[in-house]
Formats: structure tokens, C-alpha cells, sequence
């Protein structure tokens, strides 16, 4: 029996949860670490790395078969290559010795290997040796997709048990490729609080940790596991007792939320009356099955490219067009603001293959591709278009950084059809500061205005909000982030354009009175924190918040500027609690 455990890191995304270690595997873009697999493990460990290079190379023999077909023998005979790659008896030596004798896990054996091929070719010079490279890389790559497929396989077939995810990074591949229902909590060593991750296991509902160095090579697959996602305590083999105090609290919890989600269907607004439209961010239409949708005037954000990163290959525009009048149908009479496509960066889709990029956050992601790769785009605001007759279409542009921009895409809307027969809405999304400075001009383009307050941040702060070498620089609370959010929504009111937030910070009790209190009309957030958000602004007059957000804005320093807003926030809780203890009788 092996030592319970106490460790502390960042809390993510709030919430207990109670099961069984299941360490992930979850392929990054940089060099998987090496884990070591205990040598009971090692046989399995070797059939899963068999199991994965049978599969790879069965699809291999599939996509040569289909290509020698279309194209002929000649172009079929790259992928003949590429299965001999995985056959090489040398490499299935190395491996075998890796996994079976020094208790390597498959993947980390895969990751020596391929640091092997790198090294082989270090010492040729030119291009020659980057493809040598790349064609025995390639194959092995497939491998390790294999293998986590097969993860998430072993994850969906084990008992009734609730799952708590362990691994190295909180990416949003891991958060949406295990079974939603199963996964209890999840815990990584890495992941910064405002990373799509996080965003993401958020929406979800997921009591998060991450921070925790190391932990995806401590933790072993079956160990009972407590996690507190609002301190960042996690507990490893945690005692039977310790389990079931932390359901208790579960319990507890969920009985503050559902008093404050039958509060939740009245109109958002302030104690005196002013109304805050609060909205949903959905990466899917499965999301809508999570909640009441009575407590929300329609989805201020749906992150559209989840559907593209889920499938195997680009949805067909028929496919998108069931995916978003889905949603669309949901909510009649209500705005459902559809984000175009938003990948790139820490979003890959795995079948588009972008350039190696040195800085992929400020490179090729959001609008940015879409302009360039215009057959996808075009492909998706067809979609939108077809839907226009099932709701009130809203399409937002993510990652715009100037006005030229929106005018070629909105030009390749008109392309489809003229903006008054479309019957569309038309927005942008402020995540970039040249953006911000530029909205004078851009609101001239747009019917509405939604603040990514997540990229924001990164941008105005240049600290990469997937880093946790620099995440206590990246402060959405700082003053020179809050004085830009108060501009921007000034420059809008002017304007007479509506003004939201769908970043992060419209769901924390912090942010939503800041940005209430400077003028944002609308709110958009996870479902999970509709309720809570909607109750304190009950309990706060609009006097009050633009007080604070005032001497907010004009404090020094972040924590200046959070006790101000906390202070506030603190008293609305204590009326939110009082109101809550008198539906306990
Ligand atoms: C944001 O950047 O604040 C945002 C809402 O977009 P995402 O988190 O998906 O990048
Ligand atoms: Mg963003």
C-alpha cells in the first residue's frame, strides 16, 4: 500500500472531486518527459506500444492501398517507406529495452527514440537532414497518436469509477477527449490558470489543479484520490475517511447551487434594477444538456472550433450547419454569438498542419488563418448563413488585430450574399491591444463589440497565458489591464454598440462587478457560474459598482485593485449566504 500523499498547486476550476488515478497520456507539441512505469506494469505497457504500431501501421497499409488506387504506385510507395520505419528491428530492440528493462512508459520509450533519429543526423548540415529526420519521426508520431487514442479507450472501458485525470499538461485535448461523465477532477504539472485548458475544464465543471511538478510521474493509475479544486489541495491515496468528508462537502456544495440555480431563470440585474445580460460560453451543443437555459438570454460565446478539434476531419458544411442550428434551436427569440474558427496556437487540429511557428500565440491562429485559408472559412460562414432561418445569428470574429481584417471578412460574407438579405449579426472579438486602440474605427464596422479578456491579457502583458514561468505577470486584475477594459467599453457606448465580455473574467465575482461597474452590458461565462454571478449582482446597486470600479481602475497595483473589488464582492456573498441558510428550513 503505497504512502498517502498531500500536495499543493493552483487552483483551477473549483469544486471536490473523489475517484481513482488515471495517469493520461497527452501528446504536447513540445518533448514528452520521461516517466517511469513500475515493473509490474512493463508487460502491459509493451502490448499498449504493440497495440499502438499495429495500428499505425494497419492505417498505413489502408491510406497506401486507397492512394496506389487514385494516384498510382509510385506516389503509394512513400507510405510503403513509412511502414518500414516502424518495422525497423533495430528501433524495436531499443524500445523493447526501454519499456521492459528500464521501466520506461511507451511513450516516454517513443520520445527516446525519436531524440535518437535527431541525434544520428545532428552533425549533417541543410535541409536534407531535417527531412531525413522528419520520415523517421513521422511514422512514430502516428504512434503516439495510436497510443493516446488507446488511453482514452482504457478510460471509457474501466468500471462505473470516477476518474481523476493525471498529467503533465492541462491542454484542451485532454479536457475533451476523456469521457465528460466519468472524469472526477483533473490534476497536471502544468497549465496556467488562464490557459484554454483551463478555460475549458472550467466550462466543464471540472475541479481543477495544476502546478503540480511532477505529479503525472508519481501518481499511478488506480490510486484513490481527493481533489479540492478551490484550494489546489490534492491528495493522493487518501484515506477512506478523507473520501468521504470530501464527499460530504461535494454534497454541501451542491445543495448552495442548486438554491442559487432555482434563483437563477429571474433576468440578470443589479439591486437596483439595471439589467447585466448573462450569457453562456459552449464549445458544443452537448453543453446545452448541463444546465437550465432558462437562466440565460443565449450564448455569448461558442467556441466553434471544438467541433473541428473532436472530429477526425474538417466538418462538411452540412455537419456544421446541424451543429450550430442545434444550438440555435435552443434558444428562440435569444442571441447565439457563433466565434469563427479559433485555432492555432495551443488549439492544433491535428489533421491541418501548420508551420513550425517560434511564437505560435502571436502567430498563425484565429482570424488570421481563416483569412488565409479562405475555402474553410467560407465553408463556415456558408454554414452560419443556412442557419439564419433557425435563430439570430451572431458571427464574431476572434484574434482581429485591424480594421482591415473585418472588412475582407466581411466582404467574403457579402461574397455569399449581401449583409441585409444574410440577416446576420456581425461582431469582433477585442483580444489583441492594437484592437483596442483601434475600436473607434472598428466599431464603424460592426453591430457588436466582445472582449476575450483571456488573450487580452496575454497580449497587453506579453506573458504567454500558457507559462507558468511568468503567470504571476499575467494579471487581468492589474489596473493597466482594467483601465483598457474601461476604454473599450466607453468607446462603445459612444458608439451606441453593445458591449460585452466573454472572457474569463465575466464569471469570477471580481470581474463581473468591474465590468458591470464600467458599463458592460452583457456578460458571458461558463454555465457553472451563471447562478453565483447572477446572485451577487442582485445583492449590489449600480452606484456601488461603478464606485469601485472607479477606484479600481485608478489603484496601483493588482492587489490594490482586487481588495477594492472584493470588498465588494465579499458583502454581496454574505447577503447570498444569508438568503441561502433561510432555504435550508
Ligand atoms: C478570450 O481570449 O478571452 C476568449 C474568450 O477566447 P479563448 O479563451 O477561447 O481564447
Ligand atoms: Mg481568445
Amino acid at each position: 500500500m503505497m504512502e498517502r500523499l498531500e500536495l499543493h498547486g493552483t487552483h483551477i476550476s473549483p469544486g471536490v472531486g473523489v475517484g481513482v488515478v488515471f495517469v493520461a497520456l497527452t501528446p504536447t507539441k513540445r518533448r514528452i518527459p520521461l516517466r517511469r512505469i513500475d515493473a509490474d506494469d512493463a508487460q502491459r505497457s509493451w502490448r499498449l506500444l504493440e497495440d499502438a504500431r499495429m495500428a499505425a501501421l494497419a492505417s498505413l497499409e489502408a491510406i497506401q492501398e486507397t492512394t496506389a488506387k487514385e494516384l498510382g504506385l509510385q506516389d503509394a510507395a512513400i507510405y510503403g517507406a513509412q511502414a518500414a520505419v516502424l518495422q525497423d528491428p533495430e528501433a524495436l530492440k531499443n524500445l523493447r529495452t526501454w519499456v521492459l528493462e528500464e521501466l520506461m512508459a511507451p511513450e516516454s520509450a517513443i520520445q527516446a527514440l525519436l531524440d535518437k533519429f535527431g541525434k544520428l543526423f545532428e552533425n549533417l548540415e541543410g535541409g536534407d537532414r531535417k527531412s531525413w529526420v522528419a520520415d523517421l519521426r513521422d511514422p512514430w508520431n502516428t504512434v503516439l497518436l495510436e497510443l493516446s487514442e488507446g488511453d482514452v479507450k482504457a478510460a471509457q472501458s474501466g468500471g462505473d469509477e470516477s476518474l481523476i485525470l493525471v498529467a503533465e499538461e492541462l491542454t484542451p485535448t485532454l479536457v475533451v477527449s476523456y469521457p465528460r461523465e466519468k472524469v472526477a477532477a483533473i490534476v497536471c504539472s502544468r497549465g496556467g490558470r488562464y490557459s484554454h485548458g483551463a478555460v475549458l475544464a472550467r466550462s466543464f465543471g471540472i475541479p481543477t489543479v495544476t502546478g503540480l511538478e511532477g505529479v503525472d510521474e508519481r501518481a499511478r493509475s488506480g490510486q484513490q484520490c481527493v481533489v479540492y479544486g478551490d484550494s489546489g489541495m490534492v491528495v493522493l491515496n487518501a484515506t477512506v475517511a478523507e473520501q468521504e468528508a470530501a464527499l460530504t462537502l461535494s454534497a454541501e456544495r451542491a445543495h448552495v447551487r442548486g438554491v442559487l440555480a432555482a434563483a437563477a431563470r429571474e433576468a440578470g440585474h443589479t439591486a437596483d434594477g439595471v439589467e447585466i445580460k448573462v450569457r453562456v460560453n459552449i464549445e458544443s451543443p452537448r453543453d446545452l444538456d448541463m444546465f437550465d437555459l432558462q437562466t440565460v438570454n443565449g450564448v455569448g460565446l461558442f467556441r466553434t472550433e471544438f467541433a473541428y478539434m473532436e472530429r477526425p476531419f474538417f466538418p462538411s458544411v452540412e455537419e456544421q450547419r446541424e451543429i450550430y442550428s442545434s444550438v440555435l434551436e435552443r434558444f428562440p427569440g435569444k442571441t447565439v454569438v457563433f466565434r469563427t474558427l479559433d485555432v492555432g496556437g495551443d488549439k492544433p487540429l491535428r489533421y491541418l498542419h501548420t508551420p513550425e511557428e517560434g511564437n505560435p500565440a502571436l502567430g498563425w491562429r484565429g482570424l488570421r488563418l481563416s483569412l488565409k485559408w479562405q475555402d474553410l472559412f467560407l465553408m463556415q460562414l456558408q454554414a452560419l448563413r443556412d442557419c439564419r432561418h433557425h435563430g439570430k445569428v451572431n458571427i464574431m470574429l476572434p484574434m482581429v488585430t485591424n480594421v482591415e481584417e473585418v472588412r475582407q471578412a466581411k466582404s467574403l460574407l457579402r461574397a455569399i450574399a449581401g449583409k441585409e438579405e444574410l440577416g446576420v449579426r456581425f461582431g469582433v472579438m477585442i483580444e489583441v491591444p492594437a484592437a483596442a486602440m483601434a475600436l473607434p474605427d472598428l466599431v464603424k464596422e460592426v453591430d457588436f463589440v466582445s472582449v476575450g479578456t483571456n488573450d487580452l491579457t496575454q497580449y497587453l502583458f506579453a506573458v504567454d497565458r500558457d507559462n507558468p514561468w511568468v503567470s504571476d505577470l499575467y494579471q487581468p486584475y492589474h489596473p493597466a489591464n482594467l483601465r483598457v477594459l474601461r476604454y473599450i467599453a466607453k468607446v462603445c457606448l459612444d458608439a451606441g454598440i453593445p458591449a460585452t465580455v466573454c472572457g474569463e473574467m465575466a464569471g469570477q465575482p471580481a470581474g463581473a462587478f468591474f465590468l458591470a461597474g464600467v458599463g458592460y452590458g452583457g456578460l458571458s461565462m461558463s454555465p457553472l457560474f451563471v447562478p453565483e454571478i447572477k446572485a451577487l449582482l442582485r445583492e449590489v446597486r449600480m452606484d456601488s459598482l461603478r464606485q469601485a470600479a472607479t477606484r479600481a481602475a485608478r489603484s496601483s497595483t493588482s492587489k490594490e485593485a482586487l481588495d477594492i473589488l472584493e470588498a465588494e464582492t465579499s458583502q454581496a456573498w454574505q447577503k447570498v449566504v444569508e438568503r441561502v441558510g433561510s432555504h435550508k428550513t
